[in-house]
């Protein structure tokens, strides 16, 4: 793949990189460059990938994206190897994501090859932004956006494609803690037919009031439950969920298009089947987690994603009162699983998957 390349004009000097990444926390530390990708429908589609200084975005006001909300993201990180290599974690499951997610907002689908070109050549560039700490990643962002100037409703006939790296600091500073859930009383993430299933922005944007009532209720995070029945449980704001019983089964809610396609949910049911327990993808009810719960069938229950990797759910919250899932501490498969899934990301367990890309 050919990138026009812009030089930078002035990178960060080097004291005061090392000065940011030494403790970069989460969200804020970007690193000097960004890769862009423009398309245009008249020009024939995607135009040549532009690998350049980070910088502002200069934008029409009439942008779609500013009134219709056409907009999608990825997010992915690059692990330091002991070697000092940089390791992706299954970079092309992102990219294929991606392209579901574009479909399903009616924009362009970036060719896979693209998409992962772009995650290389920003994570090389910018390889030394990686924060020299335990648990430090380069947490890697592509998103696309409609640019066309144009107030009509339908999908945008020019897009922006742009990749920008962020130095991420452990998630876990204080180690591993179980978080406390609240049940999503009034709110709803996703509906049946709606956008569950992409990652758009619109549905991160909807999360945000349940999260604060969470928040509000002295919780970390919400769950939330299925938009029909009000009986499901679907996922959290932005992780999937996973019910480890008593009886060797496993359970995590299905596919249906109002969850988020994990990959690390994707991941632990290869690595929980390894474990030669039997994992479901089925419906698990609220009523059921309690009860499960409270007659000691329910072990735990692990939490994933990208940013957490595996983390448990100690209690859950809800008007119905509290319970808690086994000691409400830190169960055995949680953290098990969270070990060798960050072994494996990290190159010091064995990657019989191939999901290791260095
Ligand atoms: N659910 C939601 C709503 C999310 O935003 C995320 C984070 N992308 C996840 C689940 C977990 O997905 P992944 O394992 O791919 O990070």
């Amino acid at each position: 793949m050919e990138f026009k390349r812009i030089p930078h004009p002035s990178p960060t000097p080097d004291a005061a990189r090392e000065a940011a990444i030494a403790d970069p926390g989460f969200g804020t530390v970007f690193t000097d460059h960004m890769v862009t990708i423009d398309y245009d429908e008249a020009k024939g589609g995607w135009q040549t990938p532009v690998i350049g200084p980070r910088e502002a975005i200069p934008m029409d006001p009439a942008s779609s994206v500013l009134h219709y909300a056409q907009e999608i993201f990825e997010g992915m990180k690059a692990y330091a190897h002991a070697d000092g290599g940089l390791a992706l974690f299954r970079p092309e499951a992102n990219a294929g994501r991606f392209n579901d997610s574009a479909r399903r907002m009616a924009m362009p689908e970036l060719p896979e090859e693209t998409f992962l070109a772009a995650v290389r050549e920003a994570v090389k560039t910018d390889a030394k932004w990686m924060p020299p700490i335990e648990g430090g990643s380069l947490y890697i962002r592509p998103f696309m956006f409609a640019s066309e100037a144009f107030l009509g409703v339908r999908p945008a006939k020019q897009y922006k494609f742009v990749l920008i790296l962020v130095s991420s600091g452990n998630y876990f500073k204080k180690g591993v803690n179980p978080v406390k859930i609240w049940v999503s009383q009034d709110y709803v993430r996703a509906a049946p037919g709606g956008t569950g299933a992409a990652k758009t922005g619109g549905n991160y944007a909807a999360s945000l009031v349940p999260q604060a009532e969470a928040i509000a209720k002295g919780c970390d995070q919400v769950v939330f439950l299925d938009a029909i029945e009000n009986k499901w449980v679907e996922e959290l704001g932005g992780m999937n969920l996973f019910f480890v019983r008593a009886d060797g089964s496993v359970i995590t809610p299905p596919l249906t298009g109002t969850i988020l396609p994990g990959i690390t949910r994707d991941s632990l049911i290869a690595m929980l089947r390894e474990e030669g327990l039997d994992v479901r993808e089925e419906p698990y009810s609220i009523a059921q987690w309690r009860e499960e719960a409270e007659s000691g069938e329910l072990l735990e229950t692990l939490a994933c994603g990208t940013a957490a990797v595996v983390t448990p759910v100690g209690t859950v919250a809800s008007p119905a009162g509290e319970f808690t899932i086994g000691t409400g501490g830190i169960g055995q498969m949680a953290q098990k699983m969270r070990e060798k899934l960050v072994g494996i990301q990290h190159g010091h367990v064995e990657d019989k998957h191939g999901w290791v890309e260095r």
